[in-house]
């Protein structure tokens, strides 16, 4: 007897019947880069389509994400001024906590969720206070916790984590807790690896680091059973959503994650992974379409529950088309 697998493949509506995995707009979160100043809307040339905005240019970005009905974005603040600490992060009048305010003041059902980290304002580039030429992880966590309070005083729907400190998921439960903030949900980049896939949101966000790399804080690629280790930590100290990065080489750990957690698991398709695609689309070497879908599904079946993407605006667009 042969095992005919095709008899399920033969036509389009069959096929629709057994298709397991499914992307929807309802899966997204777009992220913006929100720069301090006026009149702002510079294109990031490794990222085509992609630009950063000022405040007084952002509306019919915003227009557009709602229009398509993306459920929520992640913002990303270049401050105009930088300093060792990276002090603007806590600072209530901060490019990110007017980005916040101006965010739910004019569009409020738009669910708004903030990096949390240093890099993109501190002078060094690094993602908190350097002692000894390398990131000092305690003293990090104590203004982690000024940052998050005065991004939830602004009015965030969500805090997100990004820099690898540990401890960083109980430091901001607890100050979240303590500040009347018990029901603002944190986001951990879980685990996130020390990528060179990361290359053009460095251009975007201003954030390469001015010495050394992030290795003594973000995991070795070669790492797969600490990815577990470190998720399990950040959930136990209290992540309500556990999230890889990288995505695309990185499904491996989505899928554990998955299997390991009772908790949505998200993952942020990167800068580098967008930036190949819409490279190879431009020399009309792959149909930048396809590949795209092809991609972000490949996330949803590897266990991704939430995929970051600056695809989402023209995956939306593919889905309100059918
Ligand atoms: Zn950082």
């Amino acid at each position: 007897m042969i095992n005919r697998t095709r008899r399920l493949r033969k036509t389009e509506n069959i096929r629709r019947l057994v298709r397991e995995n499914k992307l929807t707009i309802d899966d997204l979160i777009y992220p913006l880069f929100i720069e301090e100043g006026e009149n702002i809307e510079t294109e990031i040339v490794s990222m085509p389509g992609i630009k950063r905005f000022s405040l007084d240019t952002i509306s019919k970005e915003l227009d557009e994400v709602v229009a398509l009905d993306i459920p929520a974005v992640l913002l990303f603040g270049i401050p105009s001024e930088k300093d060792d600490t990276g002090s603007e992060t806590w600072n209530d009048n901060g490019i990110m906590q007017r980005a916040v305010r101006f965010i739910k003041k004019n569009y409020p059902d738009l669910y708004v969720i903030t990096d949390v980290c240093f890099c993109e304002y501190t002078s060094h580039g690094h993602c908190g206070i350097i002692h000894d030429n390398d990131v000092d992880n305690d003293a990090t966590l104590v203004n982690l916790a000024k940052q998050v309070i005065s991004h939830a005083k602004a009015g965030v729907d969500m805090v997100a984590p990004s820099g690898m400190m540990d401890g960083m998921i109980s430091t901001i439960r607890e100050a979240l807790d303590n500040t009347g903030f018990p029901n603002l949900p944190i986001m951990s980049y879980a685990v996130k690896y020390s990528s060179a896939f990361y290359g053009p949101f460095r251009d975007a966000a201003d954030s390469a680091p001015t010495f050394g790399d992030r290795r003594t804080y973000q995991m070795d690629p070669s790492n797969r059973d600490e990815g577990l280790r470190e998720a399990t930590f950040d959930d136990q100290e209290g992540a309500d959503i556990l999230m890889v990065k990288p995505a695309l080489s990185y499904l491996d750990i989505i899928r554990d994650l998955k299997n390991n957690f009772d908790r949505p698991i998200a993952c942020y398709n990167v800068s580098g992974e967008y930036a190949m695609i819409k490279a190879a689309a431009a020399n009309g070497w792959i149909d930048e379409e396809r590949v795209m879908m092809e991609a972000l599904l490949s996330m949803k079946r590897a266990g991704a529950d939430i995929i970051i993407t600056y695809f989402a605006k023209d995956v939306a667009k593919v889905l309100l088309k059918k």
